[in-house]
């Protein structure tokens, strides 16, 4: 097996890694293979598939050219600093250039005890190996920016957690595995000679466009915040919470990362927590704009030694003017991917009591968040049973319907030209709690055969298609509220 290795971060960073390589797995058994991740990345995934391929994808020995090291960073977890958290169960295996010319990292989770493990024994177990897995292609499928699975390998051991279970590795893609845990690991430290290299590599990275830039690290902080800001309006636009925010689980390149105890919502509610551990609410839905621009600034503090090397505090004010930006980028980002839910091309501050309104509607009558978005597309249409349906109190919408069916007068082909744009991002199918726990549950039994008809359903979101009913339907009403683990 050739792959063709290209390892900046190995190369250009040293000091902000240990070299280190995977547990050797004992009974490595290939899971799931991403065969269209792996020709994107130009690989062959007959090879990934044979004795060579697996070997690299179970952590278990690597190829010519991989450099495997793990990654050094710190976090804020909980709004506590860490001030060393870095690949504990994790290694990067090395960096590739895609058919499209983009630099991707290949990285294995579950692989094994890293210097940075602390007390944690370095593995993953088969469920939230496959819950990333599952969440992580939903979410690309969704048009949404995010870390992608390409292979879900056994490995044949056990890991202990509330008992043994199967042991998995997930082997994950990225367009980079920088975190603003990253840049305060060498804040932390008062590296400010690694802190730069880092700042320039990462620029040099994902915003080349702001190289050679005097003001480039300000640049960057807004650059950062831009991505963050518009990928949280994504995630509220589809009802996702991610679950553990946490400043490590934050990436510079706006892809979302970490898949942990994140979950969508079924029933519309704004104050929605699924993680068993937040039990503040910390990281709820509706607090997740707030959330991501409080790591910013976490971010926007590892900037001041570099704007102001000799007095830090004093590039203070010009941080906070560009942190203080993220709250109209995100209600600008949120405003016209719901607008957009609704129909609208052009959403102005106007509308927003339209967007809103109809969300009081779903919070005060529980319904279902994906199903009455695509309900609301058919109603464009004249055809309201299915948003009947999602309602306990049909009557009580309907004088917002008539000032929704108004506003849509005012757009290009009004509200028939609506139906059409609202079916193309008001998604039929997302990854259920019920249907994900169903899949995991049936893999733990060996039957991988429902996780491969979950993925090929949610890898078109958007397209309604015959024999698929039950995929769109809330979780069963003995389902009960819905909790997750971080299974870690
Ligand atoms: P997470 O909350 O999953 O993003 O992980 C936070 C930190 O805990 C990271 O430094 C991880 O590498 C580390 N960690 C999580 N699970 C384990 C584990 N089983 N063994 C070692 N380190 C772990
Ligand atoms: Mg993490």
């Amino acid at each position: 097996m050739t792959i063709r290795f290209d390892n900046s971060y190995a190369r250009e960073l040293e000091g902000m890694y240990i070299p280190w390589h995977g547990a050797q797995a004992p009974a490595p058994k290939l899971l799931l293979l991403n065969t269209a991740l792996a020709q994107e990345l130009g690989l062959d995934p007959d090879a990934l598939a044979g004795p060579a391929g697996l070997a690299m994808l179970s952590a278990s020995a690597m190829p010519e050219g991989a450099e495997p090291l793990a990654m050094a960073y710190a976090g804020h977890q909980f709004g506590g600093f860490s001030a060393q958290l870095g690949d504990g169960r994790a290694i990067l295996v090395g960096e590739v250039i895609d058919r499209q010319g983009q630099r991707r990292d290949i990285h294995l989770k579950g692989s094994g005890k890293t210097p940075f493990s602390r007390g944690g024994d370095g593995k993953a177990a088969l469920g939230p190996v496959l819950r990333e897995y599952i969440l992580g292609e939903a979410m690309q499928a969704l048009g949404i920016p995010t870390t992608r699975a390409l292979a879900a390998v056994a490995t044949g051991e056990s890991v202990l957690r509330e008992g043994p279970l199967p042991g998995a590795v997930l082997a994950r893609v990225a367009s980079s595995h920088l975190r603003v845990g990253t840049f305060q690991f060498f804040l932390a430290r008062g590296e400010t000679a690694r802190l730069r290299r880092l700042t320039d590599y990462a620029i040099h990275r994902h915003f080349p466009e702001l190289e050679g830039q005097g003001d480039r690290d300000l640049a960057f902080l807004r650059a950062v915040i831009a991505r963050q800001m518009a990928l949280v309006a994504q995630w509220m636009a589809v009802g996702f919470v991610h679950g553990v925010m946490n400043t490590d689980n934050c990436a510079i390149s706006g892809e979302t990362i970490d898949y942990g105890p994140c979950a969508f919502l079924d029933a519309y509610d704004p104050r929605a927590v699924f993680s068993s551990i937040d039990r503040q609410g910390r990281y709820a839905y509706d607090r997740q704009p707030v959330l991501a621009q409080w790591n910013l600034a976490r971010l926007a503090e590892a900037m001041l030694p570099l704007i102001n090397p000799e007095n830090p505090e004093a590039a203070l004010p010009m941080v906070q003017e560009v942190i203080e930006e993220a709250p109209e980028i995100y209600a600008l980002e949120w405003r016209a991917r719901m607008g957009a839910k609704l129909g609208l091309t052009q959403c102005s501050a106007a509308d927003e009591g339209l967007i809103t309104g109809f969300l009081s509607h779903l919070a005060a009558q529980e319904a279902d968040f994906t199903r009455s978005f695509a309900a609301l597309a058919d109603a464009a249409q004249g055809k309201e049973a299915a948003l009947r349906d999602c309602l306990k109190d049909a009557a009580g919408l309907s004088e917002w319907l008539v000032a929704w069916r108004e506003r849509l007068e005012a757009e290009d082909g009004g509200a028939g030209a609506a139906a059409g744009r609202m079916a193309a991002v008001n998604p039929v199918y997302i990854p259920r709690n019920h249907l994900v726990e169903a899949a995991l549950s049936a893999a733990h039994s060996g039957d991988l055969a429902p996780t491969r008809q979950l993925l090929e359903v949610l890898s078109q979101p958007f397209t309604r298609r015959p024999g698929l009913e039950a995929f769109e339907q809330s979780a069963p009403a003995g389902f009960g509220p819905y909790t997750t683990f971080c299974g870690t």
